[in-house]
């Protein structure tokens, strides 16, 4: 049987298998033998017209089906599926269509620094000079851009803009290694410009200091020669996206999820851009991002450096860029794949017949509008403040304390005596409720509790409540003494 090989993101919907043997002839058939056997995979697959969602692209070995006869394409035992959906991370000329730049002298000093490059044919000194009169900007100073601008800086590019309006944060402190602990509260821009500082003097830091938007982008990033991406949401990507390709600048990217990374180069007109692949972004909320799903913290350093070599081979024009292929990285298991990318002839930005020709409105192009009413609804749910539930604790009332976070958060922080059944599981653990009890339901910070609310009340119950801001409302206001994550 032809074997599905299943993305982190979609696992818990299949029992938390990576690959699951499929009996069908077609690509269509084993899908649908897919959602036979593990059903809550289907609204992540299928929207609500039964046709796959246009951010889940499905491969036939390293090929696009849509490049092949779609759901009809057909399938030996042999052959695997991989679903690769749009995750919150060739060169035909290649990189001599850059423009030259002007050639910059090298001192003394810099020809010893750079010396292990100048001893490389592919670099030379012509090639340093190259990375010299270079300007690459980094959009993002987080887990990618933190590699990503420290290799560039060490290299020798010359100027190097990092786009940032970010403050650190201790808990970006694991994987962001532009930043230290005592800079946690300062700007990332300041830390950044401190660290590449140390690394060379000579590079020229240029800050841009701003939330990246249709207004600004196309001004920002015309300066530059290449872009590296290395935001974690939906706006920014198709935004960067958009502006490169209008613009005609390669856009080095890469994303990443818990342990799984996936990079490549977009260039319009010169190969696929991400609108190609993606020509429309996830739903809100169903797609989570690093925030919510976590990430190793090591992986956007192995795809950060990833960028960074595409982005100095680019500048070169050495080598073969990973123009029109995407690599799709599991540290969990060390498997690197390549999976084959095309221009998507229809594309409404790179495409002949191309509509777009100005930046959007990314919010609403994302469904932001969507998410901040779905959150509304959210609010709208029955709930309790944590100051209410711990009087109600205090005066011994009986009530049940209903935990959907997943086992391995619980590990950290959990209410003694509550039920712990994750949101996954909850519609077939129903039976383990009474509908005459009282029921507070709980995660980290309420949004996963509110749709177990609203699922219990869908389902007959009528006592049941969100606990607003989730345990980590508890932690912060009540228990100090309780771990926040
Ligand atoms: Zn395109």
């Amino acid at each position: 049987m032809p074997t599905i090989l299943l993305p982190t993101p979609l696992r818990p919907y299949a029992d938390g298998q990576t690959a699951v043997a499929a009996a069908g002839e077609t690509v269509e058939e084993a899908l649908r033998d897919l959602v036979r056997r593990f059903p809550k995979l289907a609204r992540h697959l299928y929207d609500e017209g039964g046709r796959l969602r246009s951010f889940v692209n499905v491969y036939k070995n390293d090929e696009d089906v849509r490049h092949l006869e779609g759901g009809r394409t057909a399938l030996a035992a042999s052959d695997s599926l991989t679903i690769v959906p749009s995750i919150a991370g060739g060169a035909p000329g290649g990189s001599q269509a850059l423009a030259a730049p002007p050639q910059a002298g090298l001192s003394h000093e810099e020809i010893r620094r750079y010396s292990r490059h100048l001893i490389i044919p592919e670099v030379g000194l012509a090639g340093q000079k190259r990375l010299k009169a270079a300007k690459v900007l980094c959009v993002g100073a987080g887990g990618l851009g933190s590699p990503l601008a420290l290799y560039l800086a060490a290299a020798g590019v010359g100027t190097l803009g990092v786009v940032d309006f970010d403050v650190v944060d201790e808990s970006n402190l694991q994987r962001q290694i532009l930043h230290g602990t005592a800079d946690v509260g300062r700007p990332k821009l300041r830390s950044a410009a401190e660290r590449i500082r140390a690394v060379n003097p000579h590079v020229r830091f240029v800050p841009h200091e701003l939330r990246l938007d249709s207004a600004n982008a196309l001004d920002l990033l015309r300066g530059y020669d290449v872009v590296a991406d290395g935001t974690d949401n939906f706006p920014t990507r198709y935004l960067v996206n958009d502006a490169c390709a209008l613009l005609g600048k390669p856009n080095v990217w890469a994303s990443i999820f818990r342990f799984e990374g996936q990079a490549t180069v977009f260039w319009a007109g010169h190969g696929p851009c991400y609108r190609c692949l993606y020509p429309e972004p996830p739903p809100p909320g169903l797609v989570p991002s690093c925030a919510e799903g976590g990430v190793l913290g090591v992986l956007p350093g192995l795809l950060g450096v990833i960028q960074a070599s595409e982005t100095i081979k680019l500048l070169l024009g050495a080598g073969e860029p990973l123009l029109g292929r995407l690599l799709l990285v599991d540290a969990l298991s060390m498997r690197f794949r390549e999976l084959k990318l095309r221009r998507d002839p229809d594309c409404s930005l790179c495409g002949p017949n191309r509509t777009q020709t100005t930046l959007v409105d990314y919010a609403e192009f994302c469904g932001l509008p969507q998410a901040a009413a779905e959150e509304q609804r959210v609010q709208g749910v029955p709930s309790l403040s944590v100051e209410e539930l711990s009087s109600r604790l205090q005066t011994g009332e009986d009530l049940l304390l209903l935990d959907v976070r997943d086992p391995h958060e619980v590990e950290i922080c959990a209410f003694e005596g509550s039920l712990r059944i994750p949101l996954v599981a909850l519609s077939e653990n129903l039976h383990r409720l009474s509908t005459a009890e009282e029921i507070v339901v709980h995660c980290k910070v309420g949004g996963r509790s509110a749709k177990a609310v609203e699922l219990l009340l869908a389902s007959g119950f009528r006592k049941v409540r969100n606990l607003a801001g989730g345990i980590d409302a508890w932690a912060e206001r009540i228990d100090p003494a309780m771990p926040r994550y």
